[in-house]
């Protein structure tokens, strides 16, 4: 498989492949970052879907980031980023963003709700066919027949399940299809504090009797930090596997930007938030000392 990004970081190498698979290499004990591999970056707060359990409290009045911004400048050559909002294809400056990130070799994925994938089946394809993203994250609430189609016609399509909100019954639904899948953990922040229930704690404890199964039924399964603690898969998988798969804790190669309050932080769900000043590896370092 042809590699789509190598780059030193640190003390180790990075080879980053097409489909998505990243392997890092060093001599050294542990892996230590000069600046993110990854980011999570929020480029708007505008979404017309209102979903009741939006960590993000994006809506019709939220406001667009500045993807003009000077730390963007600063991304280096290599890094992934994952872009999101918010319903980040109704940003007004998203293409020109997207041609300036891939002349700076920057790896673009983007993550969009089916519900506006829908809506804008022809930009996203065209997206992806012109290299301006590489993968495409689909967020599905529940199962969805048109997600999964376009799943299996896009080879770099991973769809994206909230722990607690994607319905039990659903993943049966998907299982044995030869997909991409993602499990992000539920987040108790924004809309998800009121959010929370009974329900969404049953489903959450379902999901996680069932991850033995879920974890076979997949072409790729993949899981956050905050999904992998809640279901405990390091407990499922055990140990050795865990240690070759795990990418490490948040902030230890990666991080969170937010282009529309101008902030940074170890994730999207941290509390503690910094302004943007200087550089990304600057605040990468900033975090890293908060760190440790
Ligand atoms: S969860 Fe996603 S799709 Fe739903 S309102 Fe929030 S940003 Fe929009």
């Amino acid at each position: 498989m042809r590699p789509l990004a190598k780059y030193k970081n640190g003390n180790y190498e990075v080879v980053l492949y097409e489909d998505g698979t990243k392997v890092k290499f060093t001599d050294a004990d542990d892996f230590r970052a000069d600046y993110p591999d990854s980011i999570d970056l929020k480029i708007t707060d505008y979404c017309e879907n209102n979903c009741p359990m939006c960590h993000e409290m994006s809506s019709r009045e939220g406001r667009h980031g500045d993807l003009r911004h000077p730390i963007i400048d600063t991304f280096p050559a290599g890094m992934e980023a994952a872009i999101g909002g918010g319903n980040p294809l109704a940003h007004p400056d998203l293409l020109p963003f997207l041609e300036r990130l891939k002349e700076r070799g920057i790896i673009a994925n983007l993550t969009v709700n089916v519900i506006d994938l829908k809506k804008k089946r022809d930009l996203v394809e065209n997206l992806l066919s012109s290299r301006l993203i590489y993968g495409l994250g689909v967020s599905c609430s529940a199962y969805d027949e048109d997600a999964v189609t376009f799943a299996l016609e896009h080879p770099n399509v991973v769809l994206h399940l909230i722990n607690g909100i994607f319905p039990i019954a659903d993943y049966e639904k998907l299982r044995g299809k030869n997909l991409k899948v993602l499990i992000l953990g539920y987040k108790n922040v924004g809309k998800g504090k009121s959010f929370f229930s009974p329900t969404v704690r049953d489903r959450m404890r379902e999901t996680k009797a069932l991850l033995p199964v879920i974890l076979k039924g997949f072409n790729v399964i993949s899981f956050d930090n905050l999904a992998l603690e809640q279901l405990d898969v390091r407990g499922v998988i055990g140990e050795e596997r865990f240690r070759e798969i795990y990418m490490g804790e948040d902030g230890d190669a990666s991080m969170y930007v937010d282009l529309v309050k101008k902030e940074y932080s170890l994730s999207s769900s941290s509390e503690e938030r910094c302004m943007i000043a200087g550089s990304l590896r600057e605040c990468f370092h900033e975090l890293r000392k908060k760190k440790e």
